[in-house]
């Protein structure tokens, strides 16, 4: 089916034509003809779908058919979890919108408030942000609601996670009534139906039956190693394969820190971004790693967010993700829109509770292999596929 079909007009087909993408992916073909006939939508799809595209393109389509808007006004509002994703779905929007008159702004926290006031004084056509810092840039009237016409909740379930409801709640209950609502997420769990019930009426609901973590585009595997020979067994990994770029998932930013000195002493170079390093220069390293002068890029989980690289031949889960939705998105960054890649988890004992939280969120085991001189003295047993963990962590799910 190509873009041609799906009712958006010639400048939009220009724009996508121009990044080379050739025919709408699944996610696109189902939303796209419903956001643009003004339905409502819950859809569940993940990160590497082409779900920025499925949402970001009908509601260009549909603002330029419209007024622009006066001062201080926005009309389409996306919110998401983090400033690398908001950054990164404005950054969209300005690719798939190169053809059109409309204005935008990504606005998030730990940076000056100043020159996102000054960019809303004129008012912009889609505004992507941060709950957080919305909530606070509308309490200093420097943006009104008024005139919003669509709201996109992307990654409902990550803001969730992230502890954004009451902002979030705070800002639906300042929308105009009866505009056009849009719920994407990566798995609509309880709490984020709960969401879609209060902020959503009567929407058309659509799943990508795939998710990230089974595509046939991913090679999926865990080494069972001692939790003590990880960074050895890493290094080993890294000199060994032929990856020309490797995203290294770790949990905490000391960790992240520790893992980048250790590898330098083994003679590899890595850099790290995580929520200790200030907004410049996680952008910096970012941008780096995106022109692939960085090879090896060790990120926490909440720092890799945003982060959308293509042809990404390699993800390294170092530690397990926790919640399991988590280890979806990581590895959802490599094997993406046609490429092949290769999504490795290093395994010990440790892990084993996470493991099986993922194993039974995946509905399958994770293939196991070990690595010569690496084979682990601690076993790490088989999971137990409908684990419930006895504490949540999640307090929303409670
Ligand atoms: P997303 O799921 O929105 O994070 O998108 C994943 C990646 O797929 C992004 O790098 C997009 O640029 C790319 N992409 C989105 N739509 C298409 C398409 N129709 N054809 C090829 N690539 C696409």
């Amino acid at each position: 089916m190509p873009f041609s079909t799906l009712g958006l007009s010639p400048a939009i087909q220009k724009s996508v034509a121009e990044l080379g993408y050739d025919q709408p992916t699944e996610i696109q073909q189902k939303a796209i003809p419903i956001v643009l006939r003004g339905e409502n939508l819950i859809a569940a799809a993940q990160t590497g779908t082409g779900k920025t595209a499925s949402f970001v393109l009908p509601m260009l389509e549909m603002l330029s058919k419209g007024e622009t808007q006066r001062k201080k006004r926005i009309r389409g509002l996306v919110l998401v979890p983090t400033r690398e994703l908001a950054i990164q779905v404005e950054q969209n929007v300005q690719q798939y919108g190169k053809h059109l008159n409309l204005t935008s702004l990504a606005m998030y926290g730990g940076v000056d408030y100043a020159p996102q006031k000054q960019a809303l004084i004129e008012g912009v056509d889609i505004l992507v942000a941060t709950p957080g810092r919305l909530i606070d840039l509308y309490g200093q009237h420097s943006v009104h609601f008024d005139e919003v016409e669509m709201l996109v909740l992307d990654e409902a379930d990550r803001m969730l996670d992230m502890g954004f409801i009451e902002d979030i709640n705070k800002i639906l209950a300042r929308l105009p009534e009866n505009i056009q609502n849009l719920l994407f997420s990566a798995t609509l769990s309880n709490p984020v139906r709960e969401l879609a019930r209060t902020a959503i009426d009567n929407p058309t609901e659509i799943s990508i039956a795939k998710h990230s973590a089974s595509k046939d585009s991913i090679n999926q595997y865990m080494i069972t190693v001692d939790k003590d020979k990880k960074s050895a067994l890493l290094t080993h990994l890294l000199t060994e394969r032929d990856w020309s770029q490797v995203l290294i998932f770790i949990g905490t930013k000391h960790g992240a820190a520790k893992l980048v000195s250790q590898l330098e002493k083994r003679g590899i170079a890595a850099e790290a971004i995580h929520s200790g390093r200030n907004q410049a220069s996680r952008a910096r390293v970012l941008d780096e790693f995106k022109a692939g002068t960085v090879k090896y890029l060790v990120a926490t989980g909440v720092a890799a967010r945003g982060i959308d690289i293509d042809d990404l031949p390699c993800v390294i889960n170092y530690d397990l993700p926790f919640p399991a939705d988590d280890y979806v998105h990581r590895i959802g960054r490599t094997g993406r829109a046609g490429s092949k890649g290769e999504a490795v988890s290093l395994v010990s004992r440790d892990d084993f509770k996470n493991l099986c939280m993922i194993e039974s969120r995946l509905g399958h085991l994770i293939k196991r292999k070990t690595v010569e001189g690496f084979t682990p003295v601690k076993d790490v047993p088989i999971s137990v596929l409908n684990y419930v963990p006895k504490h949540k962590r999640q307090p929303l799910e409670s």
